[in-house]
């Protein structure tokens, strides 16, 4: 049996910061793992950045309320938990992806937490652990599971590399270079082509 595990911005919904970003004007906000692959220096940024601008937690949660999942994702995800089990893993919050997750008919997600204080100021993020995505997949390795793991950008390349079958989804340039290794997805269609060839490969490895 396989876990599909999917990564959620770039993937099934568009970028939360860049919608942040656009919304606000903050130019520093357009940088995402796609430039800066140190997670742990992306997200100090941005939360100096929000402190810098005042900008509070209800903010970003308004952008997010008005956010729809990318064309094609929720037909994709309705196919694929046909075929296998699915479990999101992203390096995104509880706090961002709620009203995201209503709208993908609640798939399991695990992701990390902000703490915030009285007034709203994000004053901390926490990780669940260094390097979760491939954790998982290393996880569901010892339940006996194979894995097909599939996302967009640097934060995915661990669990691509640690899973059965990595594919990457609408990549940029740098990381198709850096990654030859994977299929590459321009759409939805191709995406499902891509998980139907990995899953028959994984089977007939057995
Ligand atoms: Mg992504």
């Amino acid at each position: 049996m396989e876990i599909a595990c999917l990564d959620l911005e770039g993937t099934l919904v568009p970028e939360i910061w860049i919608n942040f970003a656009e919304k606000t004007g903050i130019e520093e906000l357009f940088t995402t793992t796609r430039e800066i692959p140190d997670y742990d220096e992306l997200m100090t940024m941005r939360l100096e950045v929000l402190k810098k601008n005042g900008l509070t937690i209800d903010q970003i949660q308004e952008v997010i309320a008005d956010m729809k999942p990318l064309d094609g994702a929720v037909e994709f995800l309705d196919w694929l938990r046909t075929q296998m089990q699915i479990v999101i893993l992203s390096d995104t919050f509880y706090q961002f992806a709620a009203p995201l997750m209503a709208q993908l008919g609640y798939p399991t997600l695990f992701c990390h937490n902000l703490t915030v204080d009285d007034a709203g100021n994000i004053t901390e993020y926490n990780l669940r652990m260094p390097d979760q995505k491939r954790e998982a997949v290393k996880r569901f390795h010892e339940l006996n599971f194979d894995c097909i793991a599939a996302g967009d950008s640097y934060n995915d390349t661990t669990m691509l590399s640690e899973a059965d079958a990595g594919i990457l989804f609408c990549p940029p340039d740098n990381v198709i270079a850096e990654f030859p290794q994977y299929p590459v997805c321009k759409d939805y269609q191709q995406f499902r082509a891509e998980f139907e060839k990995a899953q028959a490969k994984i089977r007939e490895s057995k």
